[in-house]
């Protein structure tokens, strides 16, 4: 037998999320509105402990409908962590508001609570306030919420929680998505879940939920005659979507498990990398297993391509983006040297004992 290609974070879907898509397709619910999204909603709300969920057509769109409900608007400012995929900030440039990027710390390669206090407080001082701070919980690990909690209140400002990496990781027992005005879930295909495509919006206040479930729709007024009071968007999830991810839901105990198990295996076969620091304030649902390089990162990540293994850079911090080089930044050199050395190994679910010695093998080689 050959082997096949080994990629980063493949779909990991059967005959579960199948049965469940051709239901809800026999049925008739080929609609982005049906029963499967309800039941995905509340689903997932329980999951993340939270009163209300509405399912989007991506995490961007629910990072998009979010900031608008914590009031940004053109001229504003809005923290967002460097070191993040670069959906985190373009939705912020979406609605004609600025990112201001924050560095992140090494204990957990998230957006530093430090910085992003000191920023509040020289903010403060300027009467220059944000409109809203955006945390990430990096590679499925949360970030230090009790700090960026108590900042984040202490000048009324609202922080937005990028929970597209991270359903199913908690933070002294509390669920990713579950913190500040509203969380953002992302089910693309290369995520813990997915629905091939998607998103949702968690939050407590319902008044958010209602406006985000408002405007996804077209911002249609409840009347028949299709009136409109705002501008809207389509970014409703399809129902049929919205049947595999109930799917998914199911099945995110023992993905996480699996995923753990590959961060554990190679963290105890490869002692000269240095995994992504797990802190002790909680469980990650590991989705990515990444890991510093000291010697070439590049020549490491071209070896495995020659296996034909998937392996990628942490992600480039926003603030080295040519797109957003007219933007402030506090710090930056944690997120460099991340990027510098940063390298994520294949971490499906379903990568099989043979997969990881593969993968294992093939690093040790060099
Ligand atoms: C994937 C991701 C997003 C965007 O989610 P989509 O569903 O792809 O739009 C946003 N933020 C972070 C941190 C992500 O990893």
């Amino acid at each position: 037998m050959t082997d096949t290609r080994i990629y980063l974070s493949p779909p990991d879907v059967g005959d579960l999320e199948r049965k469940l898509l051709l239901d809800a397709f026999d049925s008739n619910w080929v609609a982005p509105v049906g029963p499967d999204l309800d039941a995905f909603e509340e689903q997932v709300a329980e999951l993340v402990g939270v009163r209300h969920a509405v399912a989007l057509s991506s995490g961007t769109a629910a990072l998009h409908l979010a900031l608008i409900a914590a009031g940004v608007r053109r001229g504003d400012t809005v923290l967002v962590p460097s070191f993040t995929f670069a959906a985190t900030a373009n939705a912020v440039v979406y609605l004609g508001a600025r990112p201001v990027f924050v560095d992140s710390t090494p204990d957990s390669w998230n957006v530093d609570p430090a910085l992003v206090a000191e920023e509040l407080r020289a903010r403060a001082e300027r009467g220059q306030l944000p409109r809203a701070v955006i945390t990430v919980d990096m590679y499925g690990q949360c970030a230090d919420y009790d700090p960026l909690m108590e900042a984040c209140d202490r000048y009324g400002v609202p922080l937005i929680e990028d929970a597209a990496e991270a359903l199913g990781a908690t933070y002294r027992g509390q669920p990713a998505g579950s913190f500040g005005l509203a969380g953002v879930l992302s089910f693309n295909g290369n995520k813990i879940i997915t629905t091939g495509g998607g998103g949702m919006l968690v939050t407590d206040d319902g008044r958010v939920a209602k406006q985000a479930r408002h405007l996804s729709t077209q911002a249609r007024e409840p009347v028949p005659h299709y009136e409109h009071r705002t501008v809207g968007y389509n970014y409703r999830l399809s129902n049929l979507l919205a049947a595999v991810g109930r799917g998914q839901v199911q099945r995110l105990d023992q993905m996480i498990a699996a995923r753990r198990a590959t961060f554990e295996y190679y963290r105890a076969a490869l002692p000269e990398l240095t995994f992504m620091p797990v802190a002790g304030y909680g469980t990650p649902n590991y989705w990515l297993s990444c890991a510093l390089v000291d010697g070439d990162r590049d020549r490491l990540i071209a070896r495995l391509a020659e296996r034909d293994i998937e392996a990628r850079p942490a992600w480039k911090p926003m603030h080295l983006q040519p797109v957003f080089q007219d933007c402030v930044v506090r710090g930056g050199e944690v997120s460099a040297d991340l990027f510098r050395r940063g390298v994520c190994l294949p971490s499906g679910s379903a990568l099989t004992e043979h997969d990881r010695e593969r993968v294992v093998g093939a690093i040790r080689e060099g």
